[in-house]
């Protein structure tokens, strides 16, 4: 029913995946990944017999960079129509406050992560709301909208397999490691865990991670060490944060536990380092201290 295409983001293996769907009127991509892969979709296409004009529909979970970067060139190559929540849809119409808010997390590192983000034609864009049901080439997925990770975030159905984005983390194949991507400007730690007790109860058979690939074994008890890893990294950080150190000061601390929770999970020095590029400590201090220093202003 669908095959996963591994994007190999910065030259590394299952990073980032794109799903490639296949439906009785064509072929759906949930993912586009960033515009620095954008290759490695094109050749993932071509090694299973496709070309860009075969894509009917593109849905993309959430608007960061490595889910949604290369949406506009894809909507350009395929004709597409381009489903996205409706909070996200006009940032890829027009993504210059996008592109500002992740200058300012990844500085210097933005084109070589990310390439080129083109808008997306506003006429190719399908805006979605929670439970939309989606006609992508011809297969029924539903939209939820799965708040936590980013204000503007859905995960996709289809029959039993949920198409994850980031609100079930990110499990690197080969670990039972849970890392939770904890971006700025927007986190929301209740809304998180609102969303995984709804992945829960839908009783899913399946989890497919865009950080990467389907979760094996129990759905479930994958859910339940997001929770608790959500929790523990938080922890973490408030504990300092609230102690008064420096996010500077934070960051090799943080880098050298969450390696060691990765370690104890049984992932190796080879996985530990690709978690680090799926979800770099400094982006998840980041947001943490950003949401911690933003909940106490409001209280
Ligand atoms: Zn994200």
């Amino acid at each position: 029913m669908f095959d996963i295409i591994d994007l190999h983001f910065q030259g590394q293996r299952e990073v980032i995946a794109s799903y490639l769907l296949h439906g009785p009127r064509g072929a759906a991509l949930v993912e586009t990944g960033p515009g620095s892969t954008l290759a490695a979709l094109e050749a993932g296409l071509h090694a299973r017999g496709m070309e860009w004009r075969d894509i009917t529909d593109v849905l993309v979970t959430h608007i960061h960079l490595d889910h949604a970067g290369a949406a506009g060139a894809v909507a350009r190559l395929t004709g597409a129509r381009v489903h996205v929540h409706w909070v996200g849809a006009p940032h890829l119409a027009d993504p210059s406050r996008l592109l500002a808010s992740a200058q300012r997390i990844y500085g210097d590192q933005m084109d070589t992560l990310w390439g080129e983000f083109l808008p997306v034609p506003a006429e190719q864009i399908v805006i979605l709301h929670d439970n939309d049901v989606i006609d992508a080439a011809g297969l029924r997925l539903v939209a939820l909208d799965t708040p936590g990770h980013a204000s503007h975030h859905m995960a996709y159905l289809l029959e039993g397999v949920c198409f994850t984005g980031d609100i079930a983390a990110a499990r690197l194949p080969g670990s039972a490691h849970v890392r939770l991507p904890t971006p700025p400007p927007d986190i929301d730690i209740p809304a998180w865990h609102a969303s995984v007790d709804r992945l829960r109860r839908l009783r899913p058979d399946s989890l497919n991670l865009t950080h990467f690939g389907p979760v094996t074994g129990d759905p479930l008890a994958h859910l339940n060490r997001v929770d608790a890893n959500l929790e523990a990294m938080a922890a973490f950080v408030h504990e300092r944060w609230q102690a008064g150190a420096s996010t500077e000061a934070m960051i090799p601390e943080f880098t050298t536990w969450i390696a060691g929770l990765a370690a104890q999970d049984g992932a190796d020095d080879d996985t530990i380092e690709r978690y680090e590029v799926a979800v770099p400590s400094y982006m998840e201090v980041g947001g943490l201290v950003r949401y911690f220093t933003k909940a106490a202003r409001s209280a």
